[in-house]
């Protein structure tokens, strides 16, 4: 007997055949014994078909009627849930976030969760019910309906489990787990049994986009252990985010991440002297630019070179931007290339392991792909390639870590 959150996506619930098979999983967790509290996205699609509607009427609506439009996909999944756990003898109850007081900060569309009082909820289980709580939305201080950014159904059910002590978060999705890399790029991608929240984070942020990335944190903040399972498939055991257990000695490599949405801009032959960051990367953050990898080379002349990368979409912003200081900075030039790709290596053996960046630049180097860009932190190597390598690059990095066997070390 246990209580479980499960959360269920939009194409999970994207029909009313797939509402009523969700409705006779959860009575079977019932029928198990265990307590439910079922979290529910809006049916696939529907949440776009809102957000454009609001587009044909207003090219920016206001922040707040958008979430009270957007808002409502979950509302009509929570009633027909309940109604199909209804008709098969379940006992559940539907709950907005605003009536389970999901209580959030006031930034409409990104809004944050900052308390949830849960005694509704806890009376409906002791009384035998499934409580079926809307994702995404919340409420602010002053009853204005929020939301908490695409995908946040995810973190509504994370933050349920944190604030019920559930003893695990179920999130049922189109894929039957988390795997070393995307299979699409790497056929012989294996599912993970398990990985800690801190690689699931960097997996999630740099591309393997199966859960809110705010979810995961907010999971590894509460400790709440988190699978994400297939609600297509019945009996498989997915992928259980948690903690780094102690004694258990981690797989050196977790998996591989990429990026295919990266550019990178250089400014050549500046000044090399105290503020040159500052002067340079000031004005891009002030376009609200974000910069991800920053590299600085300074030649023997007394001038530096300096690169970063952004997202792709912000390329021609970011050269613009420095274009328009390069003058001022006295550089010799300012060149760019939107045709690269970042590839990560993810695991926290490597706290303790040495030699996995050499055997992976070696990996890299036997298929001739030349490396860019290198930054790593305590979990991760990531390097920039040509576009061109993204496949070859993956795929060779996955068997030079032997990540398709049974061990990955
Ligand atoms: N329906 C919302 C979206 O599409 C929230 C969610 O699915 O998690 O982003
Ligand atoms: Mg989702």
């Amino acid at each position: 007997m246990a209580l479980i959150v499960q959360k269920y996506g939009g194409t999970s619930v994207g029909s009313v055949e797939r509402i009523q098979n969700v409705a006779a999983r959860v009575k079977r967790y019932r029928d198990n014994g265990d307590d439910v509290v079922v979290v529910v996205s809006a049916m696939s699609g529907e949440t776009n078909r809102l957000i454009a509607l609001a587009g044909e009427i207003s090219a920016a609506p206001s922040a707040r009627e958008m979430d009270v439009l957007v808002s409502t996909g979950e509302q009509v999944t929570i009633a027909l849930l309940c109604m199909a756990l209804q008709e098969i003898g379940c006992e559940a109850r539907s709950y907005t976030g605003a009536q389970v007081h999901i209580l959030t900060d006031s930034a409409h569309s990104k809004a944050r969760i900052m308390d949830i009082d849960h005694a509704r909820v806890c009376a409906d289980i002791k009384a035998g019910r499934v409580v079926v709580v809307a994702g995404f939305q919340g409420v602010d201080e002053h009853g204005d309906i929020t939301t908490l950014g695409r995908g946040g159904s995810d973190t509504t059910a994370v933050a349920m489990a944190a604030a019920l002590g559930a003893d695990e978060c179920q999130i049922f999705t189109d894929v039957d787990g988390v795997y070393t890399t995307d299979p699409r790029v790497e056929p012989k991608a294996r599912k993970l049994d398990r990985i800690t929240f801190e690689e699931m984070l960097e997996m999630a942020s740099l591309g393997s986009k199966v859960l809110q990335i705010r979810s995961v944190e907010f999971a590894g903040k509460y400790n709440v252990p988190l699978r994400v399972l297939s609600s297509f498939e019945d009996g498989g055991e997915g992928t259980l985010i948690t903690l780094e257990e102690d004694g258990v000695e981690a797989a050196k490599i977790a998996g591989i991440a990429f990026n295919r949405d990266e550019a990178k801009l250089t400014i050549r032959g500046v000044p090399d002297h105290p503020g040159i960051a500052y002067q340079i990367l000031g004005p891009v953050g002030e376009a609200n630019i974000e910069v991800d990898m920053i590299v600085q080379n300074i030649a023997n002349d007394g001038t530096t070179d300096f690169t970063f990368t952004v997202n792709r979409s912000e390329y021609a912003k970011a050269m613009a931007i420095l274009d328009g200081i390069s003058t001022e900075l006295a550089a010799r030039e300012v060149v760019g290339d939107d045709k690269i790709v970042k590839i990560s290596l993810v695991g926290v053996g490597m706290r303790s392991h040495a030699g996995i960046a050499s055997k992976m630049f070696a990996a890299l180097s036997e298929e001739g792909i030349n490396i860019q860009m290198i930054s790593t932190s305590e979990i991760k190597i990531s390097v920039v390639v040509d576009e061109k390598y993204l496949e070859l690059g993956v795929r060779s990095l996955h068997e030079a870590f032997d990540l398709a066997g049974e061990s990955a070390d």
